[in-house]
């Protein structure tokens, strides 16, 4: 519900969010929930993350057989799944039995495919450098930049062809080609962060699409980090009151804050 405290301090997460709809990062600023519940679907995206933090395990003790890969996965899986609820509580604990036996079910359905790519990816590029990609250096690091005004934790850092560079992990679709355009502000941004932290430049980001077992190299243009950097403006006003217009976004119909949006828009109609 509305805790009407709006803060000037931006994460990446609201940058993300902009990227969908920027009337999101007001309704979140102002303490209204993101999610009301955990669904069958949001259960899978939590499942296959989790599950990618053990690619890194399971490319290093692969052969390279699809059987292997697929079995290793699969006891992976079984792992997450009795886990969830011990790491997961606070979320989890509405969550009823049908519900994640039905999220488990559609991470499971996911298994043979993210098997093959992490295959054709071992054969294309080698397990050395699909390790280097997949290991944490550091797991959840918290990054900020005072001049940036911006914090943020990426899921991981990675040690790839001598450099630390940023990885995001993302559940949701996969573009047929690179990444899609509001994964790549996120990589911008933790990019611009990374460097404001480290003193050095961070030419690239991975993002890798958990539910596929598809990893991508981003290399950010100054493009990108200018759009970050018109974004954290823009989210700035938002956090110190300023309510965006409303436009129909393909976010609008699963929106937690459809009726407040609805409403508010009418509210405003009539002064406007
Ligand atoms: S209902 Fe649509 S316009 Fe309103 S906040 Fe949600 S996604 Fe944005």
């Amino acid at each position: 519900m509305s805790a009407d405290s709006s803060s000037q301090e931006i994460n990446v997460s609201d940058l993300v969010l902009y990227t969908n709809c920027p009337r999101r990062v007001y309704f979140a600023s102002r303490g209204f929930e993101l999610f009301s519940e955990v669904t069958a679907s949001r259960l899978e995206r939590i499942i296959l993350k989790e599950l990618s933090l053990d690619y890194p395990e399971i490319v290093k003790e692969c052969s390279l057989n699809a059987d292997n890969i697929y079995k290793k996965l699969e006891i992976s899986l079984a792992k997450v799944c009795t886990d969830l609820p011990l790491l997961f509580p606070r979320e989890l604990a509405d969550v009823t039995s049908e519900i994640f036996e039905d999220g488990e079910a559609r991470a499971r359905a996911k298994i043979p495919e993210i098997a093959a790519n992490l295959l054709g990816a071992l054969e294309e590029y080698g397990k050395e450098p699909m390790l280097a990609a997949l290991t944490p250096v550091k797991t959840e690091p918290f990054l900020s930049s005072e001049r940036l005004n911006l914090k943020g934790i990426p899921s991981k850092l990675v040690c790839f062809e001598g450099t630390q560079v940023p990885s995001i992990l993302k559940p949701g679709s996969c573009p047929e080609q690179g990444v899609w355009a509001s994964d790549r502000i996120h990589a911008a941004a933790f990019i611009l962060l990374l460097e404001a932290e480290s003193g050095k430049e961070v030419p690239f980001a991975f993002v890798e699409y958990v539910s596929f077992g598809l990893l991508r190299r981003v290399v950010v243009r100054s493009s990108d980090r200018r759009e970050v950097l018109k974004i954290c403006r823009e989210v700035e006003k938002i956090k110190a009151g300023f309510m965006p217009e409303r436009k129909e976004e393909k976010f609008c119909k699963e929106c937690n804050f459809s009726e407040h949006c609805i409403s508010d828009s009418s509210l405003m109609s009539k002064f406007f």
